[in-house]
C-alpha cells in the first residue's frame, strides 16, 4: 500500500508523510514536533513508525521542527551536504564564535591580572597584593567567570540545537533508497543553499514534490512526467502580490527566478508542460497574503482542461492549517 498525506503546506510550515511498503518517510519538517505529532494522529498516522526525514532546503518553513522530531524519534535526517551546512549555520550563528573569542580574551585578561598580582607579591608588597587579589583581579575575574558560565549556559542549547541522531547526505541528480521507497532529488531554482524537489517511488507509484521554485526549468519539467501524484506550488496571484502588503524587496524576492511559483506559472506548466498523467494534482505552498484558494483552483482547472490531459486529474488544495485527507494507491 502506498499512502500520501500532506500535513501542512504554506509559508508557515510544510510537511508530508509518504508510506510505501514497510517504509514511512517524512518529507520536510516545518512544523514544531508537537504540532507535527498532533497532525499525524489527526491524519491517522503514527509518528513512532517514521523511518526517516528528508529535507528539500533549509528555509524555516521546511526545517523548523526537524531537530526535535529526529531526536525524539531517533531517526536519520537526509539533506544535501550544503543544505545541512546552511541549516547548522542558521542554528549556530556567528555570535558563538564571538563568545569563544570573548571567553579567550577573558582568560587572557585574568591571567594578566594574576601575573601582575604575583609580580607585585614577589616585589614584597603583600598588603597591596592582598588588596589587589581581593579587589582588583579576583572580584572582576570572578564576575567574568560567572558571566562566562552564564554565557556558556546560554550558548549550550544553541550548540546542541543542530545535533541529530544521524545525518545522511544525498546529491541532486543521484537517486537513493530508504527501505521500500526510492527517491530522486532534483535541483530547483530557489534562494537557498542547495534546494531540491523529489520524486518518490514506491510499489510503482510515482509522487513528486515541486514547491519553492521561481520557475520551472527543463530539468524540473523532465522530472514532473509519468507521475501518479504531483504536488505543485501555486504560491501567489500576480496582481494580489503586486498590490498586497509585502514590502517591495520581498515582492521582488517572491517574483524572482529563485522565488516562488505563481498561479500563472503553475497553470502554464499544467497546460503546456505536463503530460496530464497524474491521478492527483495537489496545489501547494499557497500564500495566505497574496493568493486565494479559489483563484489558484480556477486557474489550474482551466489549465488542466485546456491541456493534453486525457485522464481526469483530481485537483486538490493543500492547506496550511490542517492535514489533507490521505491519498491511497
Ligand atoms: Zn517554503
Ligand atoms: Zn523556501
Amino acid at each position: 500500500m502506498v499512502r500520501f498525506t500532506v500535513l501542512a503546506s504554506g509559508s508557515k510550515g510544510n510537511s508530508a508523510v509518504v508510506t510505501g511498503g514497510r517504509t514511512r518517510i517524512l518529507v520536510d519538517c516545518g512544523l514544531s514536533c508537537r504540532e507535527l505529532f498532533r497532525r499525524m494522529s489527526l491524519a491517522g498516522e503514527d509518528p513512532q513508525t517514521l523511518d526517516a526525514i528528508i529535507i528539500t532546503h533549509e528555509h524555516s518553513d521546511h526545517v523548523h521542527g526537524v531537530a526535535v522530531t529526529a531526536r525524539k524519534l531517533g531517526i536519520p535526517v537526509y539533506f544535501t551536504e550544503a543544505t545541512h551546512g546552511a541549516w547548522r549555520r542558521w542554528l549556530t550563528p556567528r555570535r558563538q564564535m564571538t563568545y569563544t573569542q570573548w571567553l579567550e580574551q577573558c582568560r587572557k585578561q585574568a591571567a594578566e591580572r594574576q601575573a601582575e598580582a604575583e609580580c607585585a607579591a614577589e616585589e614584597g608588597e603583600p598588603d597591596e597584593t592582598d588588596l589587589l587579589a581581593d579587589a582588583e583581579p579576583v572580584s572582576p575575574g570572578m564576575a567574568d567567570i560567572a558571566a562566562a558560565d552564564a554565557q556558556a549556559e546560554a550558548a549550550k542549547p544553541q550548540k546542541d540545537a543542530a545535533w541529530l541522531p544521524a545525518v545522511e547526505y544525498f546529491e541532486a541528480g543521484r537517486p537513493f533508497v530508504i527501505g521500500d521507497i526510492s527517491i530522486s532529488p532534483f535541483t530547483i531554482p530557489h534562494d537557498a543553499a542547495d534546494p531540491v524537489g523529489f520524486v518518490l517511488q514506491a510499489e510503482g507509484v510515482r509522487m513528486a514534490f515541486a514547491t519553492d521554485l521561481g520557475y520551472i526549468p527543463p530539468n524540473v519539467k523532465a522530472q514532473l512526467q509519468a507521475l501518479d501524484l504531483l504536488l505543485l506550488e501555486s504560491n501567489h496571484d500576480l496582481e494580489m502580490l503586486r498590490d498586497g502588503p509585502y514590502p517591495w524587496s520581498v515582492k521582488q524576492r517572491v517574483l524572482s527566478r529563485v522565488g516562488h511559483l505563481s498561479n500563472d506559472a503553475a497553470a502554464d506548466f499544467l497546460e503546456n508542460g505536463y503530460d496530464g498523467q497524474a491521478a492527483y494534482v495537489i496545489l501547494a505552498h499557497l500564500s495566505e497574503s497574496n493568493n486565494l484558494p479559489e483563484l489558484a483552483r480556477v486557474m489550474a482547472e482551466r489549465a488542466l482542461n485546456g491541456g493534453a490531459s486525457l485522464l481526469a486529474n483530481a485537483l486538490l488544495l493543500a492547506n496550511q492549517h490542517e492535514p489533507l485527507s490521505s491519498i491511497f494507491f
